[in-house]
């Protein structure tokens, strides 16, 4: 069996163009999907698998991680550039995917599983909603508790909030009982049944990170996530000793030694890695496998299309330490058109049962993706007041 060609197909959904892999095999039907959505950096991912490709065509797809091995070393720059591991993610997610086909089976069941029957799932507030989620103003807790109110209605038990505003390096007291506000609208909202997080899309400073983890930390935070930037592993560390809510990051590490130094100096409780630019599958089984050895839990970041969702579930049902599926499902009222899932998400309690579908157990519509062709992303800038730039 030999790899035919690597497609990209780009499906604009508001925010992010997302990017699905297709790799083609010489059998005929057969083939793989993966996803390698980059958001503002679409045109880079797609060309970035153009170059790939001569690695791949020509080989075994079912030999998989020799091919990671050759994505990742050969072409001399290893591949833990967000670029080109984002790329590369998208390309080992469809190889799995088509070794699941070959072998009749979901991916969870090639590492050993399922080992759960169900995974839980939390939403963005207002289910990724672009207006709702990134740009409710932190000073309005009003709007906070009413789409909290709104995910529980919708049947989740977990939902994710931006309640930390932008802050310069170093700020008062106003931004800080912002925050404080809007936390506790959300709890108040909700009762402490309903696990509540907060993303600071790691805007603060470790000063101001700590201020807002410390005023947070009465609210039993499922987690706080991204405190300070991701670079900062000692900023990461300091936090996460001076308070008792799980620190989560890692959504934007592309490779396992990067892992490794942040379980190493402490720096979180919750490895947030990103199936589609950890290195897909291959590197994020090592990945799990170390943070194992910390008993540090699993929640994959997984704000992007249809096949990160698939791969994210498909994860969980074989790592022992995951715990919860990020998931949107309001980014664009066409999201369902543009695939056919193996899995089912129960509305009560939104949490899904294992795929039983081989590989990934997901089918791309081509005809409806079409339908959405590559547009430039919206622009999401923040400056401070003075002017000066800012961290989305
Ligand atoms: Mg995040």
């Amino acid at each position: 069996m030999k790899i035919v060609g690597v497609e990209t197909h780009v499906c604009h959904a508001r925010m992010r163009n997302w990017v699905f892999v297709k790799v083609l095999t010489d059998q005929d039907g057969l083939y793989g999907w993966g996803e390698a959505t980059l958001e503002w950096h679409t045109r880079a991912v797609v060309a970035a698998i153009e170059d790939l490709a001569p690695l791949l065509v020509g080989e075994d797809p079912t030999r998989v991680e020799h091919l990671w091995q050759m994505m990742y070393r050969q072409h001399f720059w290893h591949g833990h550039g967000i670029v080109r591991s984002t790329a590369m993610s998208g390309v080992d997610l469809a190889l799995w995917d088509i070794l699941g086909k070959v072998t009749g089976l979901p991916c969870s069941k090639l590492w050993g599983g399922p080992v759960r029957d169900y995974v839980r799932t939390y939403c963005h507030l207002g289910g990724g909603r672009l207006e709702d989620f990134y740009e409710t103003a932190a000073d309005d807790a009003r709007r906070f508790a009413d789409l909290a109110r709104q995910a529980v209605a919708d049947g989740f038990t977990a939902f994710k909030s931006m309640a930390v505003p932008p802050t310069m390096a170093l700020e008062g007291l106003k931004p800080i009982r912002a925050a404080e506000a809007a936390v506790a609208a959300m709890r108040e909202a909700v009762g402490d049944s309903i696990d509540i997080m907060v993303d600071c899309h790691a805007r603060p400073s470790p000063a101001m990170g700590l201020q807002f983890a410390k005023a947070l930390e009465p609210y039993g935070l499922y987690f706080f996530e991204e405190p300070c930037w991701p670079e900062s592993i000692e900023g990461l560390a300091a936090i996460a000793r001076a308070v008792s809510t799980p620190i989560a990051t890692g959504e934007r590490m592309t490779h396992l030694a990067a892992f490794r130094d942040l379980f190493a100096a402490g720096g979180c409780a919750v490895c947030q890695l990103d199936l589609t630019h950890c290195g897909g599958f291959t590197e994020a089984k090592r990945i799990a496998a170390l943070a194992e050895a910390y008993r540090i839990a699993l929640a994959p970041h997984n704000p992007q299309g249809p096949v990160s969702t698939a791969a994210s579930l498909e994860f969980g049902f074989s790592q022992p330490s995951y715990v919860i599926c990020e998931t949107v499902h309001n980014d664009v009222p066409w999201r369902q058109d543009v695939v056919s899932e193996g899995f089912v998400v129960e509305k009560e309690g939104r949490i899904v049962r294992p795929n039983q579908r081989p590989g990934l157990g997901i089918e791309i519509n081509e005809a409806e993706v079409r339908k959405h062709p590559f547009q430039q992303e919206i622009p999401q800038r923040v400056f401070y007041s003075d002017g000066s730039v800012g961290d989305w």
